[in-house]
């Protein structure tokens, strides 16, 4: 109720202004080239160099909660919401008006906020940042990597600091006893069963396949025994997987795979891993959702989940199924077709295993 007597005071709060020189044409593309918004409470976003931003703050009112918004020049192609967590109700990306692009944050009416307190920060030309909350919430950080398909200005600057961020030393992974420990690998479907199909036709099979042979290489470096449960485009049901690992001496089973959303709606993206029962699968797949979640920034994180697939469900050892990314999201698919991102995956998911199976181990 003093929430609608607040509305009297309905007011706009421009927080903060940047004027910069230069102006970009209206008609160009969105200068927000990426945004992040994080569970440290902290909102990142990554511009065309010299762009001009204005922020606002509106107190909740009979339609909407208290919001954020950021204005942008350039237009935004394609309006989109994405669903928030914790503090956060949503997050709609839309365009005002022509030439504008609006980045708008809605929190939930439980959210405690001081945006008399708020500072934008620019890091450096193209780089921005200001907390909205403290971390208090507990709030899964939410965020996409690339807003429009390619931005010529930014790909320079921002290929530069991912790739920095992202560089792996492949002997920098964790080292476990030599010749100890085996490992299954299932790559999802096969054959006849291309499983997800993504954006321009990617196939989840050969993705999966790909990603597994590649941490198959680099477990084996390690000293782990590792065996597939395919190799090759074959058709492979689910019980003769289970069977397969069940008759080794396999420490883990881990099933890889990449989404697909219903209606291949192309603002779905993220990861995410399951486990069926115990401690172990559960740690397993923490290890593993952890290290995927690093080499995908801005990709969604949709948690260690119980889950009751077959694979995970009916084979003796720890076992977990990994979702590496939506083939049918924009950012997801975009980074899955790239043979560089499938490796820092695979990367990934070797590290998240040798953590595992140190620690267990
Ligand atoms: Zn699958």
């Amino acid at each position: 109720m003093s929430k609608f007597l607040n509305n009297k005071l309905f007011r706009y709060l421009s927080v903060f202004l940047f004027l910069n020189t230069q102006f970009l044409p209206v008609k160009s593309s969105s200068a927000l080239a990426a945004w992040a918004l994080k569970n440290n409470g902290f909102l990142e976003l990554r511009t065309k160099p010299n762009t001009n931003l204005k922020a606002y703050f509106q107190r909740a009112n009979q339609i909407y909660g208290d919001r954020f918004w950021v204005d942008f020049p350039g237009e935004l192609k394609n309006p989109r919401t994405i669903k928030g967590n914790g503090p956060i109700k949503e997050i709609r990306l839309g365009k005002p008006n022509k030439g504008k692009t609006r980045l708008v944050i809605e929190f939930n009416e439980e959210a405690y906020l001081n945006p008399l307190m708020w500072r934008m920060v620019g890091l450096n030309q193209n780089r921005w940042r200001i907390k909205l909350f403290t971390p208090k919430y507990s709030f899964k950080s939410i965020g996409e990597g690339l807003v429009e398909k390619r931005i010529k200005n930014i790909r320079a600057n921002q290929g530069s600091s991912y790739i920095k961020k992202s560089v792996h030393n492949y002997n920098q992974l964790p080292n476990v006893k030599q010749n100890k420990f085996s490992v299954v690998l299932d790559p999802g479907h096969g054959g006849p069963d291309p499983g997800a199909i993504g954006i321009g036709g990617l196939r989840e099979t050969d993705v999966v396949l790909e990603v597994s042979k590649i941490v198959e290489k680099l477990l084996s470096e390690k000293g782990v025994k590792v065996r597939l449960t395919r190799k090759n485009e074959v058709d492979l049901d689910l019980p003769p997987r289970v069977s397969f690992a069940n008759n080794t001496d396999a420490d883990i089973f881990v099933s890889i795979h990449a989404n697909a959303s219903r209606g291949k709606r192309r603002d779905i993206n993220g990861l995410e891993t399951f486990y069926f029962r115990g401690w172990r699968g559960r740690l397993l797949a923490k290890r593993i959702q952890k290290q995927i979640l690093r080499v995908s920034p801005g990709s969604p994180d949709r948690g260690v989940k119980q889950g009751r697939f077959y694979v995970i469900k009916n084979t003796r050892m720890p076992a977990v199924l990994v979702e590496i990314g939506f083939l049918t999201g924009r950012l997801d698919a975009r980074r899955l077709e790239k043979p560089s991102h499938r490796k820092r995956i695979a990367y990934a998911i070797a590290k998240g295993i040798l953590e595992y199976l140190y620690k267990v181990g």
